[in-house]
């Protein structure tokens, strides 16, 4: 049994996809090609946004979006500390600061609440845990909000918070995509949305890919901009910095057949997730995702919680001792990582971020995992 099958999607889709790409390698156009503007143009109608700009990679969609808000140096940005190092890293990456605040325990996503008592105290001048990176409310500029394991953060009380203390709202998207919350889609949640094409993402590509979604004109252009060396009207007028921010002409020939059956794989998905949830419902010490009512989650993974750290460790040992590929996303909350240290955050300031990081593991997750195989991996849960 496979964590993730791709090999499964790839026999479906064998024939478009090898045809996709032998017509790259025939028209030869590399970089740019005609197959990525395509994409872009059905990506946009997926999500719902004006504009679709791909891009090399999740974290450089989200370095991207950054830069084109014009944040860096000096700047503030809010996020949480239970996701993938690339959401901080692409904050510190462009000069500015993280700024992390904790997540809700049922969604494992930022806590809405939490961020507005945040700044309300800073606004306040209150002495907060942020005090070595953050005191004054002036220097926030955005919050990042992550749709973790696939299930979309809470835009509708972020995005208003947002707007009374006057910040962006970047989405990373990298493992919602496919996800809505009322029919709304993942990526078009916020002020820009960004997405990864990793392979193990619920969309994703045969290597490194990304991509950007905005209504506004401008930052669709500014990102376009910024996606090859800041070029201005002009291939060599170079008008701010920018990247190599690309998406391969190849990487888009392989997405555009992938997204045709997207939909379908996400109710495929949606279909293992409930069988899951169904088998493990009154299993002992086991807590099972919750879904909040009109929330579809894309399911980039099916995530559970134990007990406590030893009961994992119990659970995950006799599921790898029969075959049964077992993870644990993120085992190290951020605040927790060395890279972050200088931050001056102490490692129990973000207490619902380091039980879940200490009591979550994730389940075999693809849209061609059978029946019989959900049964067996919770039957081996169930009779611990
Ligand atoms: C995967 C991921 C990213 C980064 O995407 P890459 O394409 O690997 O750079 C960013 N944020 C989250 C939450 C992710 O899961």
């Amino acid at each position: 049994m496979q964590f993730i099958d791709l090999k499964s999607q790839y026999k479906l889709l064998k024939e478009k996809i090898d045809s996709n790409i032998h017509t790259v390698l025939d028209h030869g156009q590399y970089v740019m090609g005609p197959e990525v503007i395509a994409l872009e143009a059905e990506l946009a109608k997926y999500a719902g946004t004006k504009h679709c700009v791909s891009c090399s990679s999740g974290t450089d969609a989200l370095v991207m979006a950054l830069m084109a808000h014009g944040i860096g140096e000096g700047d503030v940005v809010i996020t949480t500390p239970f996701t993938f190092i690339a959401t901080a890293e692409a904050i510190k990456f462009v000069g500015a600061t993280p700024l992390f605040i904790d997540i809700d325990i049922e969604t494992f996503n930022i806590s809405p609440k939490l961020v507005e008592e945040t700044l309300n105290d800073i606004s306040a001048n209150k002495n907060t845990i942020h005090a070595k990176i953050c005191t004054d409310i002036k220097n926030i500029k955005a919050i990042i909000s992550v749709d973790l394991f696939g299930l979309p953060a809470n835009a509708t009380k972020i995005n208003k918070i947002a707007k009374d203390f006057g910040l962006i709202v970047i989405e990373d998207a990298a493992q919602g995509f496919g996800g809505s919350i009322d029919g709304n889609k993942a990526g078009s949640l916020a002020d820009i949305g960004c997405t990864s094409f990793f392979p193990a993402k619920p969309l994703g590509c045969y290597g490194d890919g990304g991509a950007i979604f905005t209504d506004s004109d401008d930052i669709a252009n500014t990102l376009k901009s910024i996606r090859v060396h800041g070029q201005g009207e002009d291939k060599y007028q170079n008008v701010r910095l920018g990247l190599t921010g690309r998406l391969d002409t190849i990487q888009a020939a392989v997405l555009l057949p992938k997204l045709e059956v997207f939909d379908v794989e996400i109710e495929q998905r949606q279909n293992v997730a409930k069988l899951y949830t169904a088998n493990l419902a009154n299993v002992d010490g086991i807590t099972t995702p919750s879904i909040p009512d009109g929330y579809v989650s894309a399911w980039a993974q099916y995530t559970l919680m134990a007990k406590d750290d030893n009961h994992r460790t119990l659970i995950m040992e006799h599921l790898k001792n029969n075959d049964i590929p077992v993870a644990v996303y993120y085992p190290i909350p951020l605040h927790e990582q060395k890279v972050f240290e200088s931050l001056g955050y102490n490692s129990k300031d973000f207490p619902t971020s380091s039980n879940a990081a200490q009591r979550v593991f994730s389940l075999p997750m693809h849209p061609y995992l059978e029946s019989k195989d959900i049964e067996t991996i919770c039957d081996l849960i169930g009779t611990l």
